[in-house]
């Protein structure tokens, strides 16, 4: 069984994880390039297969009515995304997690909204206008 543990910059914020699918999607959507300042790349958690410490440490912030960013308080670190607040799914950053090899990638989203200041790699992985 899959499995790994993460952490935001400072430590305050950690986790665990277990039984997800290791296939990350990144998001190359304006408001993610906001929000971590390049593109987000994040792997989807079941409720029952993530446990969190330090949750006291993580802010909320309502995006367009809507979905919500998880980051922690204190050294900023852009972790966490859900498609509601009462959404018990969530997403986690690739980058907080411990052993991020194990992982690879499924697809990219919100490619028409890309910045040009980059290009997504042609490795077969599917290039997507939407998210899905
Ligand atoms: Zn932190
Ligand atoms: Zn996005």
């Amino acid at each position: 069984m899959i499995k790994d543990s993460g952490s935001c910059q400072c430590g305050k914020i950690t986790f665990e994880l277990w039984d997800f699918n290791p296939e990350y999607s990144i998001c190359h959507c304006a408001e993610c390039r906001k929000w971590t300042g390049s593109f987000y790349a994040c792997i989807a958690a079941k409720t029952g297969h993530y446990k969190i410490s330090g949750e006291q440490h993580i802010t909320w912030y309502l995006k367009n009515q809507k979905s919500e960013q998880g980051f922690c308080k204190h050294c900023g670190s852009a972790i966490f995304w859900r498609e509601s607040p009462n959404a018990v799914d969530l997403d986690f950053a690739i980058g907080m997690l411990d052993n991020p090899d194990q992982l690879r990638p499924r697809r990219h989203i919100f490619c028409q909204s890309k910045a040009k200041y980059y290009n997504i790699p042609e490795d077969g992985t599917p290039h997507l206008d939407q998210w899905n």
